[in-house]
């Protein structure tokens, strides 16, 4: 018989009477009993986040809360999906925040493994998808695509949970948590949630919070001229390059010369389109500052123009 007898770190009782407790697990066994246990009173829903939550994430929490009798949300800053280089060690790390979001929020399980629990003797294994991680960000940052298919997968096993919720704004990693979970037949449901922007439209990021004033008013220039492609998109443009050299010109008179890229893919199997037919995203990656950002919209050539 499974043991789920368990023994949470800490517990954040909420302030309103009635309400559930936020539990706090550090350890696997405790954490994946928690989860085992709050499946037994109904559907869980999972959250796996890197943690500085904001409001995208709490976009998140509140979709599985719609859909799910318990959420359970995992805070991890992944040593394996950073390259060498990259802000693994600058990452923010704001735990009491975060613990503080998700009592606001209603989480009821909080997952906050260190390094050494999940990677205890380094591992061996890693999960790979293939093709769709060769393009979009695969192409600049190789590995990074393994370390989250690796890591969401271990994360899926230690808190099996019914449904996942993850965010379009990393619309390749959504695409690829998707295949991965069909094509090993996890019984997981992975639920894609919209981004949730600034008022001015940049997309929310804990990385937004590196970028100085200046940084900051040039980042709008990623959805402005996403949502320009999609207005000319929405009036009939269908040639790509004619799309993809309007976001470029967009970008650069936003005060951003360093583009990582800019694709319209298809929405699914996420090659590069030449003239749009069909349901396909625009995706950019760009450097403001010490900063990468990434940003995407959706669009569906197979409607009429307006
Ligand atoms: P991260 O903590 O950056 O690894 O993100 C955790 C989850 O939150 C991922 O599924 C992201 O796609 C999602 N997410 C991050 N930013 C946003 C946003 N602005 N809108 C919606 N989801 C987001």
């Amino acid at each position: 018989m499974l043991d789920t007898g368990y023994q949470c770190d800490h517990v954040i009782a909420r302030k309103r009477k009635g309400r559930r407790s936020v539990k706090i697990f550090h350890e696997i066994k405790a954490g994946r009993a928690a989860v085992i246990d709050a499946r037994a009173k109904g559907g869980v829903g999972l959250v796996p986040t890197m943690g500085a939550l904001h409001e995208g994430h709490r976009s998140l929490i509140r979709a599985s809360r719609d859909r799910c009798e318990s959420t359970a949300v995992t805070i991890f800053v992944n040593p394996t999906q950073f390259g060498p280089g990259e802000d693994f060690d600058d990452y923010p790390r704001a735990l009491n925040t975060d613990l503080a979001v998700c009592e606001e929020e209603g989480v009821d399980i909080v997952f906050a493994p260190s390094v050494e629990t999940m990677y205890p003797q380094g591992g061996r294994t890693t999960v790979h998808v293939s093709e769709l991680t060769d393009g979009l960000c695969g192409t600049s940052r190789p590995g990074h695509f393994d370390g989250v298919t690796t890591v969401v997968a271990k994360l899926c096993n230690i808190l099996p949970a019914d449904l996942a919720f993850f965010g379009e704004k990393d619309y390749q990693q959504l695409v690829i948590v998707r295949r991965m979970a069909r094509d090993l037949d996890m019984a997981i449901r992975i639920v894609g949630c919209p981004i949730v922007r600034e008022r001015d439209g940049l997309a929310l990021s804990s990385r937004n919070q590196y970028l100085t004033a200046d940084g900051r008013r040039r980042a709008t220039s990623l959805s402005r001229s996403l949502f320009a492609a999609r207005n000319r998109i929405e009036s009939g443009v269908r040639d790509a390059a004619s799309i993809l050299e309007g976001v470029r010109e967009g970008l650069r008179a936003g005060g951003v010369d360093d583009i990582g890229y800019i694709d319209v893919v298809d929405s699914e199997t996420l090659a590069s389109l030449h003239h749009l037919v069909d349901r396909a995203r625009i995706c950019v990656a760009a450097r403001i500052e010490s900063c990468r950002l990434i940003d995407n919209v959706g669009v569906d050539a197979s409607k009429d123009a307006k």
